[in-house]
């Protein structure tokens, strides 16, 4: 039986990838809005009169303001993704990637048997390609899904990002909501007519199956940031520098904080750790959705497992740019510790992984997917483009060892179902299946 979904997963790749498949090319056109216009307040002037009248912030606190600071945040006012932006993601490296998550989503869906509800929610969803490239695999796969309903939430902090997202996916078939406090800040349909809400958190997303994604999301969530001392850990704090006037520093909070009494594991054997209790809190969310009203969650980020020190940097221009220079400026972003996540989603769910993007990907298919591709594609520049991304993905030296995969799944997608307790003749002679393996996370077989 672990065969199964191994065909099931195969035979829904297959449909993918059909030799009609082809190079979809991508809009990276950016949507205007009238706030981008307006010249920006700066956010160095903001934080340093905070810092004058609350004393030296935890990073955590730096992060939040400089990141999505209501008015001046990076990801609020940006968009920084792509050649021309701070930096470039996998599912606007190729659509290849979006594609085989697609097909992860509906091996799951039938994985969770086939419910009739299937709510498809990305945290953070960038320029909203990963959910065009998704959308477009379950229209493909729109057989398979039968009568069940299915419809996109997207949990976005950037307005100006958000109306980016509406353009690729819904075109001018969006609103946003009349009322500022509406959770649901914007509503629209695909051209297929599928339904896609737009939310602040998590929180206002309503119940039901879901399948969640955060492709590069956790990473981009405050971490408080922990120094051994001889006196005991503490917190590592942004303050002004009293030296060179407009400029901020670090330092070291001479006795602990909440924060560093709280969040620094008993035993802990590092000498820094960082910790991002803003992403804690969202798994341990995604954990108690799962655990109630089923379904599984896709979290892919660069990340390590509880044994990185100081991995806070930033972005700027394709370039690593000093996290206390210009802020705002610059995209921030810190490892994800997916150990602290593990521990976080606690016990009433199954956690997979993490496995290494490159693994994840060729468990998923993704070497048949280029094949077709190449055999469809007889322009030289396509097929290098091509090959060039397929090698960004998957090479270990680029993103194919440093991008971690992490599942969270409902605890009976796991577990043998029981036997049959009814009394007919042939129950005694029926074996129970073995639940199908979790694609992505378990080689699929072409045999
Ligand atoms: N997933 C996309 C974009 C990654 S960039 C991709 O891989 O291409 C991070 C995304 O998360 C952006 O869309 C940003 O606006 C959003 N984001 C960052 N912090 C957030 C928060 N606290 N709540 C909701 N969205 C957030």
């Amino acid at each position: 039986m672990r065969m199964f979904l191994c065909v099931k997963t195969q035979k829904l790749l297959s449909r993918v990838l059909s030799p009609s498949a082809t190079v979809r090319w991508r809009r990276l056109s950016c949507v205007s809005s009238p706030d981008e216009d307006k010249p920006r307040p700066s956010v160095l002037r903001h934080l340093t009169t905070k810092l004058k009248a609350t004393g030296p912030i935890p990073v955590a606190e730096y992060m939040r303001e400089v990141l999505t600071n209501p008015v001046t945040g990076y990801y609020v006012r940006n968009n920084m993704l792509g050649p021309d932006g701070d930096f470039i993601t996998s599912p606007e490296i190729s659509q290849i990637f979006g594609e085989l998550l697609g097909v992860w989503i509906v091996s799951e869906w039938i994985g969770a048997g086939r419910p009739k509800q299937l709510q498809l929610v990305e945290l953070g969803p960038g320029k909203g390609s990963l959910a065009c490239d998704v959308l477009r695999v379950l229209a493909q796969l729109r057989s398979v899904l039968g009568d069940a309903s299915a419809s996109l939430h997207l949990v976005e902090v950037s307005p100006a990002l958000s109306r980016l997202q509406a353009q690729n996916l819904t075109g001018d078939r969006s609103q946003e909501a009349n009322a500022e406090d509406e959770p649901v800040y914007r509503r629209g349909e695909t051209a297929g007519g599928l339904p896609v809400s737009w939310y602040r958190r998590l929180d206002d997303v309503p119940a039901g199956f879901s399948v969640f994604l955060a492709h590069e999301f956790f990473d981009a969530l405050p971490v408080h940031k922990f120094q051994r001392t001889a006196k005991g850990w503490r917190e590592v704090m942004v303050d002004i520098d009293p030296e060179k006037p407009g400029q901020l520093r670090f330092v070291v909070a001479p006795s602990p904080t909440l924060a560093s009494s709280t969040f620094v594991q008993a035993g802990e054997r590092r000498d820094h750790v960082e910790v991002c209790p803003e992403g804690g809190v969202i798994v341990q969310q995604l954990a108690q959705r799962i655990a109630e009203d089923g379904g599984a969650a896709l979290i892919a980020d660069y990340g390590h497992d509880g044994t990185k020190t100081d991995t806070f940097r930033g972005f700027k221009g394709h370039q690593l740019h000093d996290v206390l220079a210009a802020p705002g400026s610059a995209d921030l972003t810190a490892d994800v510790d997916f150990s602290y996540l593990r521990r976080m989603a606690g016990g009433g769910v199954a956690c997979l992984g993490p496995v290494a993007q490159r693994t994840f990907l060729k468990n998923m298919g993704i070497d048949t997917r280029m094949q077709v591709l190449l055999r469809n594609c007889s322009d030289a520049s396509t097929r290098k483009q091509l090959i060039g991304s397929y090698n960004m993905l998957t090479d270990p030296a680029q993103m194919g060892e440093r991008f971690l995969f992490f599942g969270l799944l409902h605890r009976s997608r796991l577990t043998q179902p029981e036997r049959a307790t009814g009394l007919t003749l042939d129950t005694k002679t029926k074996k129970s299946p073995l639940p199908p393996p979790v694609a992505g996370f378990t080689e699929l077989s072409f045999s």
